[in-house]
């Protein structure tokens, strides 16, 4: 039976990203080897690793004074490394908390120096976007979770956020990690964007960072040297050994992307798929959407049963259907379907059939 994936993450790629991949595994160009058994500074592989630079910057419109890596540590230890990179000894980052790894990031703040909370939809379990918010004077930088993945929002306008940063004058940071190359952003106003490539790039192991190299060298820190931005920019990403699968299906999928039409083109895509399952979820009696309207998610859907004890029978059905990957995360239970940039609309339509039937057989 066809699966369909609806895993947050690792999460889905398209299936033709993943057959080019496992080739590559065997046998990698016309080299006769494995992709991950050459070295990262031969010739083949500085030529993916620049073309991922190329193309992450053409998909997102940047200009030279930006950077592109593909690190390791995962975004966790972006949030981290921003804060160390950018936070100067009697400074802070300002930080929105709209879930739980927005919460770590003001966490890992918190332990080099100091992160201010400068909103939090922690009362209702994090189920909309705050928008009013003030930057402190001290702030050296202003972080924001663009898509919270386990509550199922997203931040739909990106312009208030750049607007607050532009209007203090410091850099915007952007844990991108579930909705990078979901549509179109306004990149080039950012300071730092990451993602960890396993929601919607690649497989785990790269993290994609964003970097505009004038915001870098202010702070009075001295930062370890794997953990100073400025090392892998002067190395080109290849400080140390890259995690060469990982940067290579990353680039697959931004190859695959660009053949589709770019971030115009899943921006539509993600759009059409949303709305199918967003109005199934509105229409249907039995089911209920977690986050505020507008701040619904294009990427994670997450919803309740009212009556929660038919939760475990719908499982069952999704499951009987090849649905996997539906049931929502601990902290808000119910239902999360992750309908990434690789996710078909006939796999969005299946789930939208299972419900009505569901509906139609328990409503
Ligand atoms: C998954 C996720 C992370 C954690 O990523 P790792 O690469 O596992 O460290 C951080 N932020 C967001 C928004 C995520 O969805």
């Amino acid at each position: 039976m066809k699966k369909h994936n609806f895993f947050a993450g690792p999460a889905i790629l398209p299936a033709e990203v993943l057959s080019e991949a496992a080739q590559a595994v065997q046998s990698f160009g016309d080299m006769g080897l494995s992709l991950v058994e050459i070295s990262h500074r031969s010739k083949e592989f500085v030529a993916v690793m620049e073309e991922a630079q190329q193309l992450t910057k053409e998909l997102l419109h940047l200009p030279d004074d930006f950077a592109v890596l593909f690190l390791q540590g995962g975004a966790s230890l972006q949030f981290a490394m921003s804060a160390y990179n950018l936070m100067r000894s009697d400074g802070s980052g300002a930080y929105l908390e709209t879930g739980s790894w927005a919460k770590k990031a003001v966490k890992e703040a918190n332990i080099i120096g100091k992160g201010h909370v400068v909103a939090s939809s922690a009362d209702t379990n994090f189920n909309y976007i705050p928008k009013d918010f003030t930057l402190p004077d001290d702030a050296d930088y202003f972080h924001i979770t663009t898509n919270n993945t386990i509550y199922g929002t997203e931040i739909r306008d990106l312009q208030p956020m750049v607007d607050a940063a532009k209007a203090k004058g410091i850099p915007l940071v952007a844990d991108m990690s579930s909705d990078i190359f979901s549509g179109p952003i306004p990149a080039s106003d950012f300071g730092i964007i990451y993602a960890g490539a396993q929601k919607n790039l690649g497989p785990a192991g790269a993290t994609l960072v964003i970097v505009r190299k004038d915001i870098l060298g202010k702070t009075d820190r001295a930062i370890p040297t794997m953990l100073n931005y400025q090392t892998h920019i002067d190395k080109d990403s290849m400080f140390n050994t890259p995690p060469v699968f990982a940067v290579y299906t990353s680039l697959l999928t931004m190859r695959w992307i660009k053949k589709h039409g770019g971030l115009q083109a899943m921006q539509a895509r993600n759009e059409k798929k949303a709305d199918l399952l967003y109005n199934e979820i509105d229409r249907n009696s039995l089911f209920e959407g977690t986050a505020a309207k507008e701040d619904r998610s294009l990427m994670n859907a997450t919803f309740v049963m009212p009556k929660a004890e038919l939760e475990p029978a719908f499982l069952q059905v999704c499951t009987e259907a090849g649905l996997v990957g539906v049931k929502g995360h601990r902290s808000v239970g119910g239902f999360r379907a992750s309908i990434y940039n690789a996710m078909e609309l006939d796999s969005v339509q299946l789930l939208v059939d299972v419900m009505q039937d569901f509906e139609k057989k328990n409503g």
